[in-house]
């Protein structure tokens, strides 16, 4: 998974409402912003031309027929059909395929085409609402967002779980972590300057509105710098980054047990980590955050192969993924051997439950011991 949709069109379906968490989520807002992408043919090709993300999963299933062979699947989003269709060639007697979008009709046909519509079932509709005739041994979902958790996803995957999933019943993945590490990065000095050259044609705008048009917008340069500001400074920013970016160590953030976790578990995350800088004399840009997902069964009826689907930086292309970065303004100098203690904390976005918050405080603790101003910074992954 991993969409660029944003929160900002708006649906009016009021009827239909579900709660999700602590926040009550109107069903025709949230078709409208987020699952609309995934009826795109376009998107699913996307994510299957993710090679890191189709080995893992392909790896996963065909490495552990011991957890197919014979038994009942659900695919949690289906999507084209991808999940479902492997879990049906290795072997599932039957394949619970749901999709909430139109995409559920091009899953069927691939289904058909590929002759397995004898094993898999294509449901169209949202998971929360659908019912199954029988509980199943194995749900598979790929479900993660970026930096995990935004699309807040997983909240499905948790509900599929507690009514459908077996009291011996395997998740795919089933587990995930965090991954928080120290940047360097020129995207810092870009996104600053770009900030400066957008107040700059802002200066311009108002001069020009006043000659031409005699109305003194100057009032609102502080509104506008503000929401420039937030839209350059405090988004963060999707990248690919390369190892040698990462100046220190990596920390986790959160781990969770796909079998076990709860909604309350994913609503906040919360961390003290410390990080060590590795390298001599850089610039601290920010921090780059990551996931990566097992597919290790569970300890009852273990995978005979373990997988690891992992987005952390990397020397090729990476995953479609990539990193979330959260740059700071301004860099600050550091050195090997100093010490950078984090506070983090993430929540959901107010105005919709698939975006998020990050609240990220900092101090530096130089190798000499001592300690620089605390510096806390509030970022949004939209
Ligand atoms: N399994 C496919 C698609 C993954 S993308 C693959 O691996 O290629 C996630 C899919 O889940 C999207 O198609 C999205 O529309 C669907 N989805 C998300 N939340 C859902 C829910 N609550 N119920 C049903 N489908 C959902």
């Amino acid at each position: 998974m991993g969409t660029t949709a944003n929160g900002t069109s708006a649906a009016t379906d009021k009827a239909t409402s579900t709660s999700n968490g602590n926040a009550t989520v109107d069903k025709g807002v949230d078709f409208a912003n987020y699952f609309c992408t995934y009826a795109f043919l376009y998107h699913q090709k996307e994510m299957l031309s993710d090679r890191v993300r189709m080995d893992a999963y392909y790896n996963s299933v065909f490495n552990n027929k011991h957890h197919f062979i014979g038994k009942t699947v659900l695919d949690v989003g289906t999507g084209s059909g991808i999940l479902a269709i492997w879990c049906a060639q290795t072997g599932a007697k039957k394949v619970y395929a749901v999709e909430a979008t139109k995409m559920a009709e091009h899953a069927r046909q691939l289904v058909k085409s590929n002759n397995l519509h004898d094993v898999v079932e294509v449901i169209e509709g949202s998971i929360e609402d659908i019912t199954l005739p029988e509980k199943v041994d194995v749900i598979i979902s790929e479900w993660m967002g970026y930096f995990l958790l935004r699309e807040s996803m997983f909240d499905s995957v948790i509900c599929a779980r507690d009514r459908w999933l077996k009291p011996t019943g395997v998740m795919y993945p089933s587990h995930a972590r965090m991954w928080l590490a120290p940047i360097r990065s020129g995207l810092a000095d870009q996104k600053m300057s770009d900030y400066e050259g957008c107040m700059d044609d802002w200066h311009g705008f108002v001069n020009e509105t006043n000659t031409y048009y005699g109305v003194d917008m100057s009032v609102l340069t502080k509104p506008f710098s503000e929401e420039q500001k937030k839209y350059y400074l405090q988004n963060s920013v999707w990248n690919n980054l390369h190892p040698n970016q990462v100046v220190g160590t990596c920390a986790i953030l959160k781990e969770i047990d796909c079998l076990t976790v709860t909604v309350e578990d994913i609503f906040k995350i919360e961390a003290s980590i410390s990080l060590t800088i590795t390298k001599e004399d850089t610039r601290l840009c920010g921090f780059g955050g990551w996931f990566d997902v097992h597919f290790n069964g569970r300890k009852e009826n273990p995978a005979e192969c373990e997988v690891e689907l992992t987005t952390a930086p990397s020397v090729d292309d990476g995953t479609h993924w990539g990193q979330q970065v959260f740059l700071l303004h301004p860099p600050v100098r550091v050195n090997e051997k100093d010490e950078v203690l984090v506070n983090f904390s993430m929540s959901r976005s107010e105005e919709n439950h698939r975006l998020m918050n990050v609240d990220l405080g900092f101090q530096i603790k130089l190798s000499s011991g001592k300690m620089l101003a605390p510096v806390r910074n509030k970022f949004y992954i939209e």
